[in-house]
């Protein structure tokens, strides 16, 4: 017999409690990536709340694209911190080299979800590098420390979050 939509609701609900452990034990709560959205979205919709913010973060993380995208990034900053990952991946991972770009594409999974608003929020946020990711971007540049994907993972839900904020009061 096929899995019912029950089933899936099941699956996801367990992966959103893996995915936001694992945010966690890298360092992101979902809290800080609610104080982003509070930020991005404060000056459009008057009566918003912080609450609000973290709801629609939490929605965000149910969907199982995004579950995907953060299973599958920070998989791969911790392969590259223990050194398990073959040149030249490792070094462009561990350096967070400018060219390499698929950090940026793999979150753009995560807003394509959300459609066109989606897109402009993660540029912006990956322009201004508010809270959390400032910090992120800044401990990444130490030795063997590899947020190469997280940051942008972490800005992508947060703007994702934005979007479906403001699709709601929009
Ligand atoms: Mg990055």
């Amino acid at each position: 017999m096929g899995k019912t939509y029950q089933d899936d609701r099941v699956n996801d609900t367990k992966t959103r409690d893996t995915v936001v452990k694992m945010m966690s034990e890298r360092g992101v709560e979902l809290s800080e990536i609610a104080e982003i959205t509070f930020d991005l979205q404060k000056k459009y919709i008057k009566e918003l709340t912080f609450e609000t913010c973290l709801e629609h973060v939490e929605r965000v993380v149910m969907k199982r694209e995004v579950q995907n995208a953060i299973l599958t990034g920070l998989e791969l900053d911790i392969f590259a911190e223990r050194g398990d990952m073959d040149e030249p991946l490792k070094s462009m991972l561990l350096n967070d080299y400018g060219l390499y770009g698929i950090d940026e594409v793999l979150a753009l999974a995560i807003v394509n979800v959300y459609g066109s608003i989606g897109f402009t929020n993660f540029g912006y946020v990956d322009k201004l590098k508010p809270g959390v990711i400032k910090k992120l971007d800044d401990e990444g540049k130490k030795e063997g420390v590899c947020h190469t994907f997280l940051d942008d993972i972490v800005g992508a839900i947060a703007a994702a979050a934005a979007s479906s904020i403001a699709h709601r009061y929009g």
